[in-house]
This record gives C-alpha cells, structure tokens and sequence, in this order.
C-alpha cells in the first residue's frame, strides 16, 4: 500500500514550520559558531577557538526550571553541571567531568565522562544544540537547548498561538510536563507498579499502568527508553508483567502508527474492512434505546453512571483510563445515531481532552472500537452487527464499578473543575469531592 499522502504533508509542513522557528531563533552567537565549525577542518588546533563556557538554562513553565553549564578547557578537558528543579521540591544536579573533542565528519563536540566502563557521550552540535548520547542511543531523542542569548520567549510564543483555549490545563500533581517530569514517573511506575500492571492494568480501581502516554505523546520520552527501562527492570514476579508492557508499548503502538501511516483513511469509516463496513451499514438504521448527542456526552449526561464517571476522569484529569476508553467509544457507537456520527464524536473527545490525543493510538483506539479494526467479527447484534460489543455487566465482572463511579461523582469538583461540564478551567488547586480524596488516597 502507499504512504499516506495526508500524513505525509502533515509531517512535511510539521518539519517546514519547525525547520523555520528553529532558524527564527538562532542567535548571532550560534551562527557563528556553526560557521566556525564548518569552516575549520580537523586537528587539535580547532580546540582553543571552541573552548570556554557555554551555558543553557530553560523552563517548562512557572515551576519547573532547568540549567546545564558546560566548561570547555582548551587543556581537551571539560566539566559540566546539569541542575533541574521541579515544583520547588524536587531537585537533580549531576555533574560531569572527562574530556572532549570535535568530531571531524559530524562537526560535533563529543563528551567523553571520565572513569572508564562504557563511554557517555554527549555532543553539542554546530547549531549549539546538546545531544544526549548513550542513554538515547536507541530513542535518538534529542534535547533541544539554546544558549543563553538566544532563549526563546516562551511566554510570548504561546500568547501567539491561535489556538481553542477552552479546555485548560489539568493539576501538576498530576501530570508535571517535562522529560524529568516523564523520567520520574517511568522510574515510579518500575518501582511500585510493575509488578501490578500484569493482573491489575484493566482495573480502573487501581493504580497499576504506567500513566506515561501523555509525556510518550508529546515526545517528553520516548517509547523506547520506556521499553528497555521495564526490560531492565522485567525480574521474577514482574518478568511477565513487563512482556505484557512491551506488547503494549511496542506492539499495540506500531500496529497503530502502521496504520495511520498507510491508511489514509485512518479516521474515518472508509478505513475499515469491507466486513466492518458491510455489518455497520445493515445496522446504521437500527432503533437505539438511548440517542444523546455531542453536547450531552461531553457533559456526562447519560443513564450509565459508569460511562459518566469514565468521562468525567477525561475531562478533569486529562486521561481515561485505558480499559474504560474501549467501554467508553462503544458505548458512543451504541448511543449515536449512526456509526459516522459515532466515530466523529469519539474521536473530538478523545482529542479535546485526553492529553495524549491527536495520535494514531487514540485514532486505531476508536477505530478499534467502533470500527473493528484490527479485531474480528463476532455474534451479530443489534447496532453493533459484528463489531465486538461491551457492556456494563462485562465490566462489572472485572473490577469494581460501584467504586470507579463514585470516584467521579456527578456534580462534583475534581482538581478545580466541575466535571458534569466541559470547563474552561481544569487547573487545580484543592481535591473538593469524597471522589477526588478516594483518588488522591489511591494514588499514594
Ligand atoms: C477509544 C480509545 C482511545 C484511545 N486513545 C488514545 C490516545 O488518544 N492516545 C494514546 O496514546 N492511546 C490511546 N488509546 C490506547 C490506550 O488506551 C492508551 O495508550 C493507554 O490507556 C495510555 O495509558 P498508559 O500510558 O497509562 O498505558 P499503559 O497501559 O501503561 O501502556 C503503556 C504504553 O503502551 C502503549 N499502549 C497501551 N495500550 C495501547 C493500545 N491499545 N494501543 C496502542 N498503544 C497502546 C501506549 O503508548 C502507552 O502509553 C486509546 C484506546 C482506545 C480504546
């Protein structure tokens, strides 16, 4: 099959529009470095005009702030200090020493650590950005710093965009933006909740997955470093737990962006198999019990508590859970008036307000759903013809329904939001509900 044309522009003008702020940005200072390193070939001599202090320093936002100072000796000797600070509480410096030099063909600066064992090496490229070496070898995830002079305004890019401001920002306690944020929370789900995740992970009750898709979404870490950490933590009892993490993560992934890449109808019933296509059309026209339109789901308005709950948790924290999304996109196939309608809806809530929609996980999830994608045929039924069906009874076989529902209650306050509502303001302060204090209690 082809590549997707619509993906592909997508991620052209995505690279065009990222290629153009980053020159946008590049201060005098860079260019000219770039240009010295490009003029100068080879040999040691090119260390004495690249030596002396380099200093990086960004911030996520108002809380969380991170520096790197590095000093090039022209000795070939260098030191560095990496310090990160997070709300106030959390701080990590480490600080490095060894030697460095210019690779001649990649026109970098590599950073040898000193103390033997494998070499850790990080390069500051022409355009003064830092690349962290081994630890994301396999990831190629690249830290993207500026110097000093030339940081980007953040506070005045943002105000720029012309973006839907209508849904805002959940609780930090939750979801802390940031790669150290992203790295913390893959380090907490090995230590305490590895070793759940095998028997636990379909149970919304409990704390047993990683949380780690909204920081994998927006590239804070990356899926690969998050596969080898588990790998390297997949000992005795959580040696089964982290095969089925790395089915997940892996797996499931890639089937997904396979999909979106060469499926151009990644969203849409088009992209379907015939079977799929064939058994929602005979049953588009069937009577549906219950018919609620985009408004009245977004707001949690149905006679299912359970579904309610499950989209409450998404509008005020930013995440449903994983097994309620599949009981939640059926449910909206069962409830809309035909499966078109279904899929649109589906996908524009999963996308407003999981933090980590608008990916081909979130678009092979409703597809998956309420499509069958990736999935077979089973008993015809009402509606669903032979797509896979799921019901409240189901669910009340796996885990406690009873206490997901009352942890988002209707009509309560959850992280600042009223979450019978889509809300303007999900940023929080104060857990207000018997709910909120369930889950906080959960999730110490
Ligand atoms: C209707 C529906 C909508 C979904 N929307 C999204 C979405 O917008 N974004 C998104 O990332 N995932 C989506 N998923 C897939 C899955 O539910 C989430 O990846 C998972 O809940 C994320 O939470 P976690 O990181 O705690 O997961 P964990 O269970 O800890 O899994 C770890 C990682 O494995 C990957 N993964 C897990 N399950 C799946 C899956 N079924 N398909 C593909 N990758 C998977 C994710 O990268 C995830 O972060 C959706 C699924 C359905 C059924």
């Amino acid at each position: 099959m082809d590549k997707n044309p619509r993906l592909l522009a997508d991620v052209e003008a995505a690279g065009k529009r990222s290629t153009e702020n980053v020159a946008r940005v590049e201060s005098t200072a860079a260019r000219e470095r770039s240009e010295r390193l490009q003029a100068e070939k080879g040999g040691r001599e090119r260390l004495g005009h690249l030596g002396g202090r380099y200093a990086f320093r960004w911030q996520g936002d108002a809380d969380e702030a991170e520096s790197f100072e590095l000093i090039l000796r022209d000795s070939g000797k260098f030191e560095s200090q990496y310090f990160s600070q997070l709300a106030k509480t959390m701080t990590d410096t480490q600080t490095h020493s060894g030697v460095w030099e210019v690779s001649a063909t990649e026109r970098q600066i590599l950073l040898y650590k000193e103390g033997g064992g494998p070499v850790e090496r990080w390069a500051l490229d022409a355009h003064g950005d830092l690349d962290a070496g081994k630890d994301f070898a396999l990831s190629k995830q690249r830290m993207i710093l500026r110097p000093d002079d030339d940081c980007l305004d953040v506070a005045a890019a943002l105000k720029s965009l012309q973006v839907d401001r209508t849904v805002g920002p959940v609780s930090k306690e939750l979801f802390t933006p940031g790669p150290a944020a992203g790295k913390h929370r893959l380090e907490e789900f090995v230590r305490k909740r590895l070793s759940l995740f095998g028997q636990k992970r379909n149970d919304p009750t409990k704390q047993a997955v990683s949380g780690l898709s909204p920081w994998i979404k927006f590239g804070q870490i990356s899926a690969q470093r998050c596969a080898l950490v588990v790998r390297k933590a997949a000992k005795g009892a959580a040696k089964s737990a982290a095969n089925d993490f790395l089915e997940e993560s892996i797996v499931r992934r890639e089937l997904s962006d396979n999909y979106c890449w060469y499926n151009q109808n990644y969203d849409s019933l088009k992209g379907a198999s015939a079977w799929a296509v064939e058994t929602l059309k005979k049953h588009s026209k069937d009577k549906r019990e219950y018919l609620y339109s985009r408004a009245q789901l977004e707001k949690a308005k149905t006679h299912d508590e359970l579904w309610n709950a499950a989209q409450r948790q998404m509008v005020s924290e930013g995440k449903m859970h994983g097994f309620l999304r599949m009981y939640w996109a059926k449910k909206v196939l069962e409830w809309s008036k035909d499966p078109a309608t279904a899929l649109a809806t589906a996908i524009y809530l999963n996308d407003r307000y999981n933090l980590d929609g608008r990916e081909p996980n979130g678009y092979v999830g409703c597809m998956w759903s309420i499509c069958g994608v990736h999935d077979m045929g089973w008993s015809e039924r009402k509606i669903f013809g032979k797509i896979r069906y799921m019901n409240y009874e189901g669910c009340k076989r796996k885990f406690n329904v009873k206490e997901f529902e009352s942890m988002y209650p209707a009509n309560s306050e959850v992280n600042g939001v009223q979450v019978g509502e889509a809300s303007k303001k999900r940023k929080s302060t104060k857990a207000a509900s018997s709910g909120a204090a369930k889950r906080q209690k959960r999730s110490k």
